[in-house]
């Protein structure tokens, strides 16, 4: 690994301005499961490294039935799993943290630095955009705020801007009678990302689709919400033809590549099966 200098900064102001500094030079490092790994193997060789490990207050989770769910970018996969207000109020959460990887990265890696590192394999950010997450990013100019849905942009490639730093995530209350489903599909062992992945929630006025969001992992070069599929149920009665339409319509909109997960073509047939399945699933839990 290349020499670099270290910061160690213990608040936000404090990253933001050492980010300011070293430009181009610098990089952010939170749990390292990712960043170390690109410096290993040489793709990424930063003069600057700043850790936000001891910055004050950088791990919070909160809940307020009036203003949902706040999370503080430095939360650990873990803690997020773990959290009772995650477990009551946002179980498709819940259920996405519990299968990232495996106890020993949950324990180590950041919300944040999963969402930055712009991964399209990657779990939280399908889940966190069918709920309607929105993102703060703080710079030494101020805040700015974004949906999480136009946060990513291509493969590894983030709307981030140099000097800004992801600092928290917001989940609007769950609203009465949402339901969900999420599917890590993962045919080769359980800790491996997935192979399609799929966060669905929708809501019910009594037959009709009120509301619904649907979004993808591991299946285009970011994670995506497939919103020609949510327009065939949305405000329609539902039905098995409609849901299977929407599926249908879904495959369209993803791009997957051949890799060691299956060729681009099982992926699209996996999206066509698991959206149908997730709709399914969604409708038989009880809001
Ligand atoms: C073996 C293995 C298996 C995995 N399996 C899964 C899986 O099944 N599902 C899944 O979703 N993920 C999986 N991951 C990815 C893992 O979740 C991420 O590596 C982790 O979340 C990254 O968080 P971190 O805190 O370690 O980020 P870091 O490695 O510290 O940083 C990653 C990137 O984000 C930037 N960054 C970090 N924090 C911020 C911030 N607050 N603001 C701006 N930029 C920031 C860094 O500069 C860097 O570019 C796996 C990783 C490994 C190593």
């Amino acid at each position: 690994m290349v020499k670099f200098d270290y910061f160690e900064p213990e608040s936000i102001e404090e990253a933001c301005a050492l980010l300011e500094r070293h430009g181009d030079e610098a990089r952010l490092i939170a749990g390292g499961t990712a960043l170390l790994i690109w410096m290993r193997m040489k793709l990424l060789n930063p003069r600057v490294v700043i850790s936000l490990a001891k910055v004050a207050n950088f791990d919070y989770i909160r809940f307020d039935p009036r203003d949902g769910l706040k999370i503080s970018a430095g939360a650990l996969h873990r803690d997020i799993e773990l959290n009772p207000a995650v477990h009551e109020h946002y179980p498709l959460l819940y259920e996405t943290f519990r299968k990232v990887a495996q106890p020993r990265i949950r324990n180590m890696g950041t919300v944040g630095g999963n969402l930055c590192q712009g991964d399209p394999l990657t779990d939280p950010g399908a889940s966190l955009i069918a709920l309607d997450a929105e993102i703060t990013l703080t710079s030494s100019k101020g805040k700015r705020f974004l949906p999480l849905g136009k946060f990513f942009v291509d493969y590894y490639q983030t709307d981030l801007q140099p000097g800004e730093i992801l600092t928290e995530i917001r989940v609007p209350p769950s609203a009465n009678g949402v339901r969900w489903s999420h599917i890590k599909f993962l045919p080769r062992s359980q800790e491996d990302f997935a192979t399609v992945g799929v966060a669905l929630t929708l809501r019910l006025q009594g037959e009709r689709c009120d509301d619904i969001h649907l979004a993808l992992n591991s299946v285009a070069p970011t994670i995506l919400r497939a919103k020609q599929a949510e327009e065939i149920m949305r405000k329609q009665k539902v039905s098995d033809k409609l849901i299977y339409e929407m599926a249908e319509v879904a495959a369209t909109e993803v791009d997957p590549i051949d890799d060691n997960r299956g060729s681009a073509e099982y992926k699209r047939e996996m999206v066509k099966v698991l959206v149908r399945r997730a709709a399914q699933e969604a409708l038989q839990r009880l809001p």
